[in-house]
Parts: C-alpha cells; structure tokens; sequence
C-alpha cells in the first residue's frame, strides 16, 4: 500500500507510529477537527497488526497479533465504525483450548455457563470469580483500561480489584482440579511474568472474562484487516499518512503543535531535538522491559493433528500442560533461563478463515516467552510441545518462519529485547507507566506526549493508550473533552 507524502508545512498534530495506539491517538486528534500527519517507519501501516507471507506464497501470517478479545473489549475500538471498512471478526467455536497430558482438556467457552459447567468441581469457584466482571465489563473497562483516576463505579472496581491484584499463585489455591488450574495458569500467563508476582490474576480473570463475554475473535484476512480499517476511518476524518519514514531527529518533521509519540522509553530516550528535562530523562530511564517471545509460523500441509479434536475449534490453544509446569518455565524464562518445555501459544487462523492458506492447506503461529534479549532458537522445542499434544505435527510442517527477541526488536524498535508489551506490566508499572504520575502521557514537554504500549493499560490491539493519550493533549491544548 502507498501512502501520499506530507501535503502541507505544518499541522496542528504529528503521531509518530502507526501501531493500534498511534492509529488511535490520529483519529482521536482528527475526529476533533485536528489537521494531523501520521508518520510510521515502515512500509505498511499497522505496527503489532500487520499480515505477510512469511513462509510461502499464498500463506498469509500475522506477523504479531493474531487473536483479539482487547479489541472486541475497548470502548475506544467499538466506539469507531469499522465494520464500514471491512473489518469483520470471526469467533471460533471455543475462545482457548488447553490440552493436558493426562488426557483432559480446559475449555474457555464463547459464554461463562458452558466454561463452568466444563470444569466440574471447580465451576462454581470459576463462576465466582468470573461472573463480576463480565456482567459489569462496559463500565469496569472505563475504570481499568486507561490510567490511574477516581472510579466512574467504585464499588464496582473495588470487586474486580481484590482479586484482580493478587499473584496468579493465590488463585490458583482456590481451583481444585487440575484442569481447573491449569486453565488459570495459561490465562495468567498472558501476562509474560512470573506468577508469584502481585496483580498477575488481572490479566487472568480480564482474559476469560472478556473470553466469555465477546469471545477471542480473529479478524477476517489478519490482524492487518484492523490496521486497515483504523486507517481507512482516519483518512475519511481527512487524516494524512506517510509511510517509509523513521524518524530520529524531530528536525525532521513538518512544523507542529502536538507530537504524539507511539514509541517506548528506550526510544524516546534515542530520538533527537526533544528538548526533555534531565529528571524526566532519569526517570524514563529507570523503566524496566519484561520477558522477550520467540515466534514460529508455519505453512501446513493439512490442520494440525490435535489428540483431543476440540483443540481444532479453539481461537487459541494454551500447550504447556499443568499449573506447576507453566508457573515453572515462566519464571525460568524471567530469571535468564530457557526451558524444554515452555509454556506456548499457538493459533490455527487458517481453520476458520479460508483466506489464510491455498484450499486445504493450513497456517499456524505460536510463540513462547524467553530471556529479554535472547537469541536461542526455541523451534525445536516449541514444535515438540506441539507434537505432544498433536501427535503427527512436525509431518505436516510445508515450511517455517522464526524470528528471535531480536530480530522481533529489528523488526518492531517497539518490542524492546523482544518485549511485546512496550514494557513489564508488573504492579509497579501497571497503571504508572511509563513514570509515576496520574498523567503518565504527558512527558517533560508540554507539546509532547507518549501514547504507546508503555503507558497504560499497557500491551494489547485495544488502542486505548492512544485515545488516553490524545485525550490528555486535547485538554491540555484546545481545552476539549473528549469522551467515549
Ligand atoms: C508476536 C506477538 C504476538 C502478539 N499477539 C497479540 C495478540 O494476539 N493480541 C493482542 O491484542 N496483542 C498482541 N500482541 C501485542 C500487540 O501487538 C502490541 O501490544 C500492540 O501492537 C502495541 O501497539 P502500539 O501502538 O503501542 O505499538 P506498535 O504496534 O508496536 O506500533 C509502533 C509503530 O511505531 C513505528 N515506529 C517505531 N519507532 C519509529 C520511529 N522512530 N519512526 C517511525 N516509526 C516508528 C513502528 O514501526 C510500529 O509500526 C502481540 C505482539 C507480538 C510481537
């Protein structure tokens, strides 16, 4: 796709990358009567939502995100009309599928009652812990994915909160069985820390309620089809895009009022001409990145053999087999080490999107978490936790794709060290991030502001640190409040 170069000299607002948050940032800022330019290094728009055929023709793999419960889950992305350009989702029959080797499977279904009913003596526990949120996920969304405010409901949040910030480790306790366990660990997983580590069952109890009630959809032709939707709606706002751009030094931009900056610490540290205080610069440089991944695509030549068929039908399969298992090679992988059984998660896109792969062939992705920085090759051993669990799989395999910590870095500056969520989202740098303040977007410069992954609520498609962000900046500037 090629994008027009900078019509004019001068805008009202320049967002530098195009990830779900820069997009999000562009249209919030445009919808506001804002003249913008959106600037992205790369050749395509859409950061962590791009699609490529990364192995062989005809195959089509999301490069990064793949499966997208936070997108479903944002007020900010259901509050824009993408449907009108062509962003539809399909939800596959089962959100996430856990196989255990013990013969059992965890289910996470489309809708709590069947998940409870599926895990037995642990779905009355399940229940309890689940059913707040997603009875109440429209305005505990407004109180959670953004930053640190008074609550629009604070009994509400109160509720979600005493579970929410305790380690993944307590909660676990409460399930009895081991499917039971086992399917909180895949889901605290999520979070790439250990989980012993306070607030790990947020993402957790987010992942399944959110599950249950909008499903974990992939988005028709890639998570592309997101990027170039979001694209499309900002244009028609009359938003203006270059592509092929990086920026290092501000002197390079178009005159403006408003930078917003879709870039992570590290970078923002690099860039030159941003006139930041020397404490601001001290406490960015005090921001801590978490875990890298290790990515695998594949071109199959058939679906993936899956002992128990029902692994076929789910949007995501959690392999790593029981509780004590993940929570083991989570924390190996946190403190430097790597495993031969890590925790993995696989997608199978193609089984429910025919667009993805030449008729009868298949794609799939998986990753798995690994030391920040590492360069192993973790293929073998991922493909053998998927043999475990589908004997039969390496004999499918057409051709692979892999990229290291770092080359995902090399790909995307944003994914320091590998780190897919523009920095660990542990308690400290949860809903403080990237520095400790109410107000985490603005930076040092009152014409600046930071509105990637690295200001909260942190990773994920859902675009809301660019909307929290361009919100900041409307007041701050012109004085209006934007709301969703
Ligand atoms: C392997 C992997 C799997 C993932 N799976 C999922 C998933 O299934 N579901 C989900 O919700 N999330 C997933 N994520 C996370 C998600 O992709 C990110 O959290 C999200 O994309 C972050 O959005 P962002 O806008 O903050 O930054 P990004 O999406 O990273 O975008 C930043 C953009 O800025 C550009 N840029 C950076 N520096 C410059 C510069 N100096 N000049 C110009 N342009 C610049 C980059 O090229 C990039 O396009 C995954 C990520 C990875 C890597």
């Amino acid at each position: 796709m090629l994008f027009n170069m900078p019509q004019k000299d001068a805008y009202d607002a320049v967002i530098v990358g195009s990830g779900p948050n820069g997009l999000a940032a562009a249209i919030t800022l445009q919808q506001q009567g804002l003249s913008t330019l959106l600037i992205e290094g790369a050749d395509t728009v859409g950061g962590g939502m791009r699609t490529k055929e990364l192995t062989l023709p005809g195959f089509k793999h999301d490069v990064c995100s793949a499966v997208h419960p936070m997108a479903m889950a944002s007020p900010f992305m259901r509050s824009l009309p993408l449907r009108e350009y062509g962003l539809a989702f399909i939800h596959p029959p089962y959100a996430a599928a856990h196989p255990l080797d013990n013969g059992e499977t965890a289910l996470l279904y489309n809708n709590l009652q069947d998940t409870a009913t599926d895990l037995g003596r642990d779905g009355k526990y399940y229940e309890q812990l689940i059913r707040y949120v997603v009875d109440h996920w429209e305005t505990l969304a407004l109180d959670t994915m953004g930053p640190l405010h008074f609550p629009k409901k604070p009994f509400q949040l109160a509720s979600f909160g005493l579970d929410a910030l305790r380690p993944a480790t307590w909660i676990s306790r409460s399930f009895e069985t081991e499917k039971g366990k086992a399917l909180w660990a895949g889901m605290a997983a999520h979070g790439i820390q250990p989980l012993s580590n306070w607030a790990t069952s947020a993402i957790g109890i987010v992942l399944m309620a959110v599950g249950n009630r909008y499903g974990w959809p992939i988005p028709k032709g890639g998570s592309q089809s997101i990027a170039n939707a979001l694209l499309a709606h900002y244009q028609s706002l009359g938003g203006e895009i270059a592509t092929d751009c990086w920026v290092g030094d501000i002197a390079q931009l178009p005159q403006h009022k408003l930078l917003m900056l879709d870039i992570t610490p590290r970078q923002l540290l690099k860039l030159k001409g941003l006139q930041l205080s020397s404490s601001y610069r001290n406490q960015l440089q005090q921001y801590r990145y978490g875990m890298g991944v290790f990515k695998v695509d594949w071109a199959l030549s058939e679906s993936v053999p899956f002992t128990d068929r029902r692994c076929q039908e789910a949007s995501t399969v959690h392999l790593g087999n029981t509780y004590q298992e993940i929570a083991w090679s989570e924390k190996e992988a946190h403190q430097g080490r790597v495993t031969d059984k890590p925790f993995v998660l696989f997608t199978q896109q193609s089984q429910f999107d025919s667009s993805r792969a030449p008729q009868g062939k298949h794609t799939a992705w998986a990753y798995c978490h690994v030391p920040n920085g590492s360069t192993i090759d973790m293929s073998k051993v991922i493909e053998n936790q998927v043999e475990r669990f589908a004997p039969g799989f390496k004999d499918v395999i057409l051709a692979r794709s892999t990229m290291t910590s770092v080359e995902m870095e090399t790909y995307n500056p944003n994914y320091v060290g590998g780190d897919i969520n523009g920095g660990i989202m542990d308690i400290a740098q949860l809903f403080t991030r990237p520095t400790w303040s109410l107000t985490p977007y603005r930076t040092s410069n009152n014409a600046v502001y930071i509105c990637s992954s690295a200001t909260p609520p942190g990773g994920g498609v859902h675009g809301m640190c660019g909307f929290h962000a361009a919100k900041v900046a409307l007041k701050d500037h012109y004085g209006i409040n934007a709301n969703l």
